[in-house]
Formats: C-alpha cells, sequence, structure tokens
C-alpha cells in the first residue's frame, strides 16, 4: 500500500481518467460507454471497474482498449492496470455474480491518436419492427405460431430425442445444460415446428418471459438495415433483453461475416447471463460451411439433436392426427398407399393430404385410391424427388445379391465393405442427409466412417474398371 497512488481512492483515479476520455470521444459514445462504468477498487496502480456485462467489456476491449490505456497511464504510472468486474445480470439468487477479467493491456502501443468510435443514436425506446409500444412498458411480439405446439407434434423414434430435449428445454428455460439446444434435420421434418412449440410452451408456463422466434434470414435483414439506419447498438441492445431466443435456420448465416458476428456478441450476450438459446439447422454442425469456427464451437456448447425421416408407423400417425384435426375421414388403404410413398418430407405429405381433401371436396368425389395415386403422381412429380436412405441401401444390397442387414453387418468381408461405401456415397450424393445421419442409419458408423466411404468410391471409381461399372450401374438404377 505503500505505492504513489496511496492517496487516491478509485473514484477520483477513475475521475480523473473519465475527464480525459471524454474529451477524446463524442458525447453520444461517451454516455453509453463510460458513464455505466463504477470504480470499485484501487490496489497498487491496478484499478478495477464494473461493467454491466460481459458484451460491454467484449466492446470496451475492442474499441475502447488503447483510449483506456493512456488514461489509466497518465493518472498512474507506467505500471497501471485495469481490472474488468462484471456484473451479472437476472442471477436467479440475490447475490451478485462477479467475474475479473485482465484486459488486453500488451497488445498496443501507446499512441495518442484520437480512436474513432461509433456513434450510438440513443433513443427512449429500442426501435424494433418487434416492439408494441405499451402504455408503461414495451412488450415485444413473440411472432409464434400457436398451431406449432407439442400437443401435436407426434412422438416417434426419429424425433424422440429432439422432442424430449425441447420439452425439457421449455420446462426450465436456461436451466438445463441444453443450451443452446440446437435441432438439425432435413426439410420438412419438423424443426420448425418444435421450435416454435417450444417458445409456445414456455410463454405458457412462464408469461412473464420474453420469448422471441425469427428465422436467420430476418434477422440478417434486420441487421443490415440497423447498420444503413446507423443503429446497430440498438439493434444489438434489443437482442440481449430476449429471454428465449429462437433463431431458426441458421445455416443461412453461412458466408455473412456481420452478421455472425454480431450474432456471436448477442449469443455470449445471452448465454453468460442464462438466457435460452434456440437453434435450427437444416444441416449438423460438423456439415455446416462458411461459419466462423467460434460461432460453430458454441452452437457445440449445448445439444445437437437430429430430426429423423419418420418411420412408416410415426407417418401414419402424423396423417392420422392431421385428418383428426381437420374433420375428415379417409380409408385405411389410402393412409397406408400415402404413408408407404412419401416417405421423406413431412411437409409434402400434408400436402399429399390436403389436395386429397381439396379435390375430393371439389369435385365431389369420394377419396379413393385412384385419386390418391394421381395426387401422388403429381405431388411426387411436381416436387424434386429425394430418394430415401432406406431405398438407397435397398437397391444396393438387391445390386450385390445380399440383404439389407448384410450390407450392415459389421464383417469385413471386402465385397460387403465395398457394397456398404457405396450405399453411404450415393446416400451423401442422393440426400440431404448429414454425414453422422447417413452412419447411423447404414450400420450405425459415425460420420468420420462415412467420409472415408465416399473418397474411397471416389479413389475406386478412378483407377477400377470394374468398380466403376458398379457406381455406373448403380447411378442408373438410383435414378429410375
Ligand atoms: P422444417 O422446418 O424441418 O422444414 P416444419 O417444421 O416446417 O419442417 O414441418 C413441416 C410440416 O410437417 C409442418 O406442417 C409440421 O407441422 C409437420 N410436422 C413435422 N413433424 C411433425 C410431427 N412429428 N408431428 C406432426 N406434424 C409434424
Ligand atoms: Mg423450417
Amino acid at each position: 500500500m505503500l505505492s504513489n497512488t496511496m492517496n487516491i481512492t478509485a473514484q477520483a483515479a477513475w475521475n480523473n481518467c473519465l475527464s480525459f476520455i471524454k474529451d477524446n470521444i463524442s458525447p453520444q459514445a461517451f454516455k453509453t460507454w463510460f458513464e455505466p462504468i463504477q470504480p470499485v477498487k484501487l490496489v497498487d496502480a491496478a484499478l478495477s471497474i464494473q461493467v454491466p456485462s460481459k458484451f460491454f467489456y467484449e466492446w470496451l476491449e475492442e474499441h475502447y482498449v488503447d483510449l483506456l490505456k493512456i488514461a489509466l497511464m497518465r493518472q498512474l504510472g507506467e505500471t497501471a492496470k485495469l481490472l474488468y468486474v462484471i456484473r451479472m445480470e437476472n442471477t436467479t439468487d440475490d447475490s451478485e455474480g462477479f467475474t475479473e477479467k485482465i484486459p488486453s493491456a500488451n497488445r498496443s502501443a501507446v499512441g495518442t491518436q484520437k480512436v474513432n468510435v461509433p456513434v450510438r443514436t440513443k433513443s427512449p425506446e429500442l426501435r424494433n419492427p418487434f416492439i408494441i409500444p405499451g402504455i408503461r412498458d414495451v412488450k415485444i411480439d413473440s411472432q409464434l405460431n400457436a398451431n406449432y405446439n407439442f400437443e401435436n407434434f407426434l412422438e416417434g423414434d426419429s424425433n424422440r430425442l429432439a422432442r424430449s430435449a425441447s420439452y425439457a428445454v421449455a420446462n426450465k428455460p436456461g436451466g438445463t445444460s441444453f443450451n443452446p439446444l440446437l435441432i438439425f434435420g432435413g426439410v420438412g421434418l419438423g424443426k420448425t415446428h418444435l421450435a416454435h412449440a417450444i417458445g409456445v410452451e414456455i410463454k405458457d408456463k412462464f408469461p412473464d418471459k420474453t420469448v422471441l422466434y425469427i428465422s436467420a434470414e430476418k434477422f440478417t435483414q434486420q441487421y443490415i438495415e440497423s447498420v444503413k439506419n446507423n443503429n446497430r447498438n440498438d439493434f444489438i441492445h434489443f437482442y440481449q433483453i430476449i429471454d428465449v431466443l429462437i433463431v431458426d435456420d441458421i445455416q443461412l448465416l453461412s458466408g455473412k461475416a456481420g452478421t455472425q458476428d454480431v450474432f456471436f456478441h448477442i449469443f455470449n450476450h445471452l448465454h453468460q447471463n442464462g438466457k435460452q438459446v434456440i437453434l435450427t439447422s437444416d444441416k449438423a454442425p460438423v456439415d455446416m460451411q462458411d461459419i466462423e469456427q467460434r460461432l460453430l464451437s458454441r452452437f457445440k456448447w449445448g445439444l445437437s439433436a437430429e430430426l429423423n425421416q419418420p418411420d412408416f408407423e410415426t407417418r401414419i400417425s402424423i396423417i392420422n392426427n392431421k385428418l383428426y384435426r381437420d374433420g375428415v375421414e379417409m380409408p385405411e388403404e389410402i393412409i397406408e398407399f400415402l404413408a408407404h410413398n412419401i416417405q421423406t418430407n413431412i411437409r409434402e405429405l400434408e400436402g399429399a393430404i390436403i389436395s386429397l381433401i381439396a379435390h375430393s371436396s371439389f369435385n365431389k368425389k369420394e377419396i379413393t385410391l385412384d385419386l390418391a395415386k394421381t395426387i401422388v403422381e403429381n405431388y411426387v412429380k411436381n416436387t424434386k424427388k429425394e430418394v430415401s436412405i432406406e431405398y438407397i441401401q435397398r437397391v444396393v444390397s438387391d445390386y450385390f445379391q445380399m440383404d439389407v442387414a448384410t450390407l450392415q453387418s459389421k464383417t469385413r468381408k471386402r465385397h460387403i465393405v465395398q457394397a456398404r461405401q457405396l450405399a453411404m456415397y450415393f446416400a451423401k450424393k442422393l440426400t440431404k442427409a448429414s454425414l453422422a445421419s447417413i452412419g447411423s442409419q447404414i450400420g450405425k458408423r459415425d460420420h468420420a466412417t462415412v467420409l472415408h466411404a465416399c473418397k474411397t468410391v471416389d479413389n475406386l471409381t478412378m483407377t477400377d474398371k470394374q468398380f466403376k461399372k458398379y457406381v455406373e450401374d448403380l447411378t442408373k438404377k438410383l435414378s429410375m
């Protein structure tokens, strides 16, 4: 305690720093980023300051580290040090959590140039399309679709993990280790439905929680708009007050560095403060491209749960449920026909039912198997047909005159291994399934095995005439 700062209190030292800082940045920036700071203590030449959030700390570090350093050294000498104390927001008990951060003090050389700062356009209310101005406080419209709830999300083997994890999250938002919860799977398998269901359930159980559903696409547009209008900070602050943030189709952030960056900050802030984040994607994190590594690694912090293609029984119950809700009756054999013929996409399955009902009621015709056949034909013709992994395995097994169980078995016999690798190769080529999903459906292998299979097939096709013939034959068979 016998240093030259002995007689200076933390408050006085900080006040002196502030007056220097104030002269070097815009009044707006000063108000936003420096007024909320509280000096906490001064020990030797180390000043601790309390900042409202981790995001705040990151922002200071990113934009004002040089300025802070100069101010501090002027005040406390060469050995000056700055420590951040982060106040945790909304911790469940009354005690405040503190995290100490040591800034990257030696990062940059001391300079005297004025630091460029972004100007925050201050507004009494957050300007955001989702805000409905209330009488006393602002309310956020959750953008949830009440029809997408748990009750009509039918359970099956294909969705059991994702469904129960979602339900757990809905019962204890921010309070499970499933944070973030990432729901991934192919088109039309229920990602959006499940994501809404979580939000709807939370709103029902915890009406005071601020829930927001947003597509990654809309999020991106809003962000671009905010940059254009010079209110990027309002945008960030808006998202930081959400308790439960649901972002649909995050694969759409790929290649968008600016949006990824801002999402990274929002994500960190929410996660740090125990808020729940729910994400959906049409790919597993390992298969996502052009998404920054630091963001991908965050996605993997919680739980990634996959929605697979529903099996026959689940398809039947989804159809029955839909018919029941629409008050329509349909003969058993037609229901089975639909479930047999539309396998890879529940949205298509629903679409076929809807057109079937429409046709029969417009034309005052009974719903017959023939009508169903015509509609399925049209339906499947009009939408690009995707073969299923089940089907690929069957075709490949037939071709090599073995059964599917043999193809999936653990044996290392060369011709069986090759058949299995070909099935994996075609599954990757012809479906949108992830490597992990292909692996789990073809003999419970991991994604690395599938990747290896694809490479092996590529290599053998180039070097082995007989093998090349296999690939050509199978390509023909599978495209029929
Ligand atoms: P995705 O977002 O994965 O493309 P959606 O969530 O939009 O798919 O689902 C497509 C349609 O299928 C929606 O109408 C949804 O209600 C329905 N659906 C998907 N999974 C189920 C399920 N398990 N039970 C009932 N309906 C489902
Ligand atoms: Mg969707």
